[in-house]
């Protein structure tokens, strides 16, 4: 049985070593936190979403960013400045930055959204069937997103994706003002918004908990080994590549890197080219503590067009996030950043208490075409399952499926 380690137990690390170990590999999985999902695949804004796959790279977004540069409050905040304490991060923004502009410009996103939205259909559906199978318990719900916008010209452009959308077999629902109403009661009385798009398919959950459940049950029922609390200082070796970790080092036939934001150091030194900049995102996770809060929090997922913020539903939670930075690796809670959510969740449900939640940070690990990398390193016995940027959650059960199926061939 040939052994392979994979590196992050964050949602593509969990779900690589599921479809490595039923495909009969003997897997170990190595990450510096103490349990699984516990970096960016913790809070996020727990969308399943085979609709909102399209990439970012548009003129109309390098546009808004421009705009946006210097509002504290902006949903896309992108810091011009240079890094002192961090030439390193300096160079890559950059680098990214124009790697993105030029993606905008070589006119691939229709291409590249489309392979997105392939991605994120196929793994929709294995999760459907990752829930039958495991039985895990993440708070997963099947009841649909629902984007929303508030200005008539947007909603001509989410109506004119109708036919280009249900064409790679995704429904894509378009509804009027009343429509939005009748699909999430607890949106009525917002008179801003004009209508939107429904995708009844699509789904939600907790991202942490289905790492942690998942973990479990890799570990009792696959047998795979976690060595957690064990960060991995470098892959070393020839064709027979060994783990080095702060603790010791280990023999593997083949590694698969699956570490968030972290990939890129492997990149670099394997001389892989790949660009990953960690894209910060903000959360905050509200307690519907008291039965009023409950009955008026939504229970279908939440997109925002306008806002860009997402909310869903977690058990008795509900869970907003948004915004996008580029201002290096920190993972700082800045108020400036969160009181947009707070305010967005008083507007939209007036009548869900907001004294109580959780702000959190994560870093999304985006790559400068925002498609995610799934496939061989130049170094032999090398691969990776990483960068998938705003989609990680959506993806992650088929990009797992997908670099076992490249490892097999
Ligand atoms: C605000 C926000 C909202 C989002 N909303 C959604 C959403 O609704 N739907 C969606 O699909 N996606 C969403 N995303 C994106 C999604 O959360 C990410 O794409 C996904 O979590 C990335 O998972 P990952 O496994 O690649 O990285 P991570 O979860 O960061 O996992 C990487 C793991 O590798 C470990 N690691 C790194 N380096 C080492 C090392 N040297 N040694 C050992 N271990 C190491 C880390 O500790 C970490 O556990 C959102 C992201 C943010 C920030």
């Amino acid at each position: 049985m040939e052994k392979i380690a994979v590196i992050g137990a964050g949602i593509l690390g969990v779900n690589t070593a599921y479809f490595l170990s039923k495909a009969g590999y003997e897997v170990t999985v190595f990450d510096s936190e103490r349990y699984a999902g516990m970096e960016t695949s913790f809070s996020n804004a727990g969308q399943i979403s085979a609709c909102n796959a399209e990439t970012w790279t548009t003129w109309k977004n390098i546009s808004s960013g421009i705009k946006w540069m210097f509002r504290d409050d902006a949903p896309l905040k992108f810091n011009p400045l240079p890094n002192i304490l961090d030439p390193y991060e300096t160079y890559l923004r950059y680098k990214w930055c124009s790697h993105f502009f030029l993606t905008s410009l070589n006119g691939s996103q229709k291409i590249n959204s489309e392979k997105g939205f392939e991605i994120s259909l196929r793994s929709r559906e294995l999760y459907l069937k990752i829930v039958e199978e495991e039985g895990l318990d993440f708070d997963f719900l099947q009841r649909g997103i629902l984007q929303i916008v508030e200005s008539e010209s947007q909603l001509d452009e989410l109506y004119a994706k109708k036919n280009w959308i249900e064409n790679m077999g995704i429904e894509w629902d378009c509804l009027d003002k009343e429509g939005v109403y009748k699909v999430e009661p607890a949106l009525k009385g917002n008179e801003s918004i004009v209508g939107g798009v429904f995708t009844k398919s699509d789904a939600s959950g907790d991202i942490h908990k289905f790492c942690v459940a998942l973990s479990k049950n890799l570990r009792k029922k696959y047998g795979v080994t976690f060595k957690f609390s064990e960060k991995v200082k470098d892959i070393s070796g020839n064709s027979n590549p060994y783990v080095v970790t702060e603790i010791d080092q280990y023999p593997f036939d083949k590694v698969v890197i699956c570490a968030g934001v972290q990939s890129q150091f492997f990149s670099n030194k394997f001389k892989d080219g790949l660009i990953i900049y960690p894209v910060k995102g903000y959360s905050i996770t509200i307690d519907l503590a008291d039965s009023k809060s409950i009955s008026s929090a939504p229970v279908v997922s939440v997109k925002d067009d306008t806002k860009k913020i997402a909310c869903s539903r977690i058990g008795n939670r509900l869970r907003v996030a948004g915004t996008a930075e580029l201002g290096g690796f920190n993972k700082d809670i800045r108020h400036a950043r969160i009181q947009p959510l707070v305010e967005w969740t008083k507007k939209r449900f007036p009548s869900v208490e907001t004294e109580n939640f959780l702000p959190w940070a994560g870093l999304r690990p985006m790559t400068s075409t925002m498609m995610p990398v799934i496939g061989r390193s130049k170094k032999e016995n090398i691969f990776y399952n990483t960068g998938h940027g705003h989609l990680g959650w959506t993806m992650g059960a088929y990009s797992g499926k997908l670099i076992t199926d490249i490892i097999r061939s």
